[in-house]
């Protein structure tokens, strides 16, 4: 384990250091509440014994800051044990009442603490591997399984909070919707394990086309996402003017490049896309707007004969 000792006797420290690293763990020393402080700040332990009589700041109020600094999630709990020299049951309340774990004697037998510390390493890997399943958690909550883009979901919360920083800035916003053509006819001909396959290629040959045209200079932050079924949106904040319509082209025509036979989209013979793009040159109102716009000009790309772009 990573440990932090928070003891202000040099001489102490020195000890008990030798006696955990003794048992195979790491140790860093904080001289006072301070130094352990700021070390809690900049470093993850896996555990923190905590001495109580430290001038300055004691143990208890340390250890009520330490807390205080925590990250909400479940396995930011750091465990902390008071080390003192009088174990009394007032200073046992304290020390629980201030976000202590548990208490052990400065002379505590070497058995014991060796015991202590077991108990303790359980808990730190029980920690990292829910951190760690947590993460992943997370990942699939934003990630549409079939194409590995951003879902729907993730798309909702990002937009939200990119719109809302570009109106506080008056800042310019694109957005592009893309719809694959005669996508049913697609599926009714190839089957739906086909249409799956197509639905991936699309999605990875889109990803790379934002991916090129849209770095941070141009377009600091674009992504795109499954909106849904066979249709994606790409989300364009603090574009360059003009950036939305080069990619939408750009796209439209890579697709119809990657040259997937579908035989039933009308005279184009390959799977091919339809875009609306729309770009504020400031965002102002209410983000639906901009969506529904996008939304109106695909159904027009659609009746222009698709496999093209409808722009504002
Ligand atoms: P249009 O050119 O007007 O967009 O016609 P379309 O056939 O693409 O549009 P429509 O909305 O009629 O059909 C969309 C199809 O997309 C129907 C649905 O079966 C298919 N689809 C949606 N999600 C998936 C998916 O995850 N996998 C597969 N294979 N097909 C999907
Ligand atoms: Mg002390
Ligand atoms: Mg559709
Ligand atoms: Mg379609």
């Amino acid at each position: 384990m990573k440990i932090l000792l928070v003891d202000d006797s040099r001489a102490i420290a020195m000890v008990m250091t030798a006696r955990l690293e003794s048992f195979g763990h790491q140790v860093q020393h904080a001289i006072d509440g301070p130094m352990a402080l700021s070390l809690f700040e900049r470093e993850v332990f896996d555990l923190i014994l905590m001495d109580i009589e430290m001038p300055a700041m004691n143990g208890f109020e340390t250890t009520t800051r330490i807390r205080a600094r925590e990250g909400h999630e479940p396995w930011a709990w750091t465990p902390i044990i008071f080390v003192t020299a009088t174990d009394t049951p007032t200073n046992l309340i304290t020390a629980i009442e201030a976000g202590g774990d548990d208490f052990i004697s400065k002379t505590v037998p070497e058995g014991v603490l060796q015991a202590k510390m077991k108990a303790m390493s359980r808990i730190a890997s029980l920690r990292s591997r829910l951190a760690v399943a947590n993460t992943k958690l997370r990942e699939q909550a934003n990630c549409d399984g079939l194409t590995g883009l951003f879902n729907r979901r993730a798309m909702d919360l990002q937009v939200d909070a990119l719109w809302e920083a570009a109106v506080r800035e008056w800042a310019p916003f694109s957005l592009l919707m893309l719809d694959i053509d005669n996508f049913k006819k697609y599926n009714d001909h190839y089957g739906h394990q086909a249409g799956d396959d197509c639905l991936r290629a699309v999605a990875k040959c889109l990803a790379e086309c934002v991916k090129q045209a849209c770095d941070d200079r141009i377009a600091p932050g674009a992504f795109v996402a499954r909106y849904g079924g066979e249709e994606f949106s790409v989300i364009i904040p603090a574009a360059t003017p003009g950036v939305h319509l080069g990619l939408a082209t750009c796209i439209v025509e890579a697709i119809a490049g990657l040259q997937i036979a579908h035989e039933k989209n009308d005279d184009w013979g390959v799977v091919t896309v339809s875009i609306g793009a729309v770009a504020l040159d400031h965002a102002q109102g209410e983000v639906k707007q901009l969506f529904r716009e996008a939304d109106r000009l695909l159904y027009l790309a659609k009746q222009g004969g698709r496999n093209r772009v409808e722009a504002a």
